[in-house]
């Protein structure tokens, strides 16, 4: 997600008018009675704007009368075991079938896009229809309210800056300096973090957001600069996996519990924690989620699948079993806090930052980062490269307190899960590098 996007969907949009009877308030309104229905009666209701959205692509969408045609696929009566017959949607797909994926009568001027960058660098295109950015709009803002985050509060970001958004920030700076301040991680440096905690104490933000792992960065700055008084009342970690050993420095540094949540530009939140913060509650009633297991079928709760999510509301493009290239972990438990939206476990990763074994199994390359931050001292931060099928680089951020026993374990660790055979070469770093969006991967899979 970009800087613009983040900003404007985060801070900008919520401290404009919300005027009675906007697409955009009335939604916020009807998800705030919907998240205490119960499970079967969010079901019926995404039944029904399913068969709504397909029965759209079908009249409208070239692509899909296509699709539907060859399979003898009806969107006026269909089971749900038909509609997971249809093929998956992929970036590629998107790429090679941008005009043929566009409803008629949605012309491109009126429509707004989303361009992202993606892992292999290589950039995509989704274009919305207004309404759907205000649905959109609302879903950001009822996860926010989980994490205390109420319209017109006083917001400081930490985000990564792509070059484009230089003239928004100091547009921002100018807007907005009293309600808002921001901490640019791509230049993230003592004087920056210095200068934010004054700015801090200045303007007072009673809610923080921002990259996972950049909120880290500025968490453990505070830790060891000692300062102990910047008390936000949520924090929005997004955008990236975030780390349980990370997790518990933001929760120390600034005494809040971490609210994270997943979503994508293509298809905005598709899931988010509530204040109980055990298991993230899926937008059911704006997405239709699937995690498919290799071959297709569903994934049990407990299991990791590829995350497939059809969009119910986009009719300017719609993307129908679109998949996002992340595993999630589907759960069977229900949520103490009393929402019937059903629960992810955790996001597991992206496909393309799984690493891989010469036996052809995969692991999970942010779970290996966690559990070796867990069981190694020693260690700060680090960063798991896979070059060649059997030579892994690991980037490593130093800790005070790392000696030759640190490297040993860490060596044993990865000789355990990749076999002996394999090649391991450690790296110092002073921090792990980000990638242009501001991002940072832990775990990247080049083979
Ligand atoms: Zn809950």
């Amino acid at each position: 997600m970009s800087l613009m996007s983040a900003l404007s969907r985060h801070v900008i949009h919520p401290l404009w008018d919300l005027k009675d009877g906007s697409v955009r308030l009335k939604t916020l309104r009807e998800l705030r009675r919907s998240q205490w229905l119960p499970l079967a009666e969010l079901r019926r209701r995404q039944l029904e704007r399913l068969r709504e959205a397909l029965r759209h692509a079908g009249r409208q969408v070239p692509y899909y009368q296509r699709v539907f045609a060859e399979r003898g696929f009806d969107p006026e009566k269909f089971e749900l075991a038909e509609f997971r017959g249809l093929p998956l949607l992929t970036k590629a797909d998107i790429r090679a079938r941008s005009s043929e994926l566009m409803a008629a009568g949605y012309p491109p001027e009126t429509l707004g896009h989303h361009k992202t960058g993606g892992s292999t660098g290589v950039s995509l295109t989704t274009w919305f229809d207004i309404r759907w950015q205000e649905v959109r709009m609302a879903d950001a803002m009822r996860a926010n309210e989980w994490a205390n985050w109420y319209h017109g509060m006083k917001a400081a970001a930490v985000w990564g800056n792509p070059p484009v958004a230089r003239t928004l920030k100091e547009k921002l700076r100018s807007a907005l300096h009293d309600r808002y301040i921001y901490l640019d991680t791509m230049d993230l440096n003592a004087d920056s973090l210095r200068d934010f905690v004054r700015r801090w104490r200045q303007v007072q933000p009673e809610v923080l957001f921002g990259h996972s792992h950049s909120l880290f960065m500025l968490a453990k700055f505070l830790l060891e600069s000692g300062v102990r008084d910047l008390r936000p009342r949520g924090i929005v970690s997004t955008s990236m996996m975030l780390i349980q050993s990370e997790r518990e420095v933001i929760e120390q540094a600034l005494a809040c519990k971490v609210t994270d949540r997943y979503g994508c530009e293509e298809v905005g939140l598709i899931a988010s924690e509530c204040e109980r913060h055990h298991g993230f509650h899926l937008n059911i009633e704006h997405l239709f989620i699937e995690f498919l297991r290799p071959d297709g079928s569903e994934a049990e709760p407990g299991q990791e699948g590829a995350i497939v999510v059809t969009d119910l509301f986009n009719r300017a493009m719609p993307l129908i079993r679109y998949r996002i290239e992340d595993v999630g972990v589907p759960s069977a438990r229900t949520c103490a806090c009393g929402r019937g939206q059903p629960l992810m476990e955790r996001v597991a990763g992206r496909v393309a930052d799984y690493l891989k074994r010469p036996d052809g199994s995969m692991v999970a390359g942010v779970s290996l980062v966690e559990r070796t931050l867990t069981a190694i001292d020693g260690i700060e931060q680090m960063q798991i490269v896979q070059e060649a099928p059997r030579r892994i680089d690991l980037n490593v951020v130093r800790a005070p307190d790392y000696s030759p026993q640190t490297e040993q374990a860490l060596l044993g660790e990865f000789r355990q899960v990749f076999g002996a055979d394999f090649e391991f070469r450690i790296r110092f770093l002073d921090k792990i590098p980000q990638e242009s969006s501001g991002k940072y991967r832990f775990s990247i899979c080049r083979i």
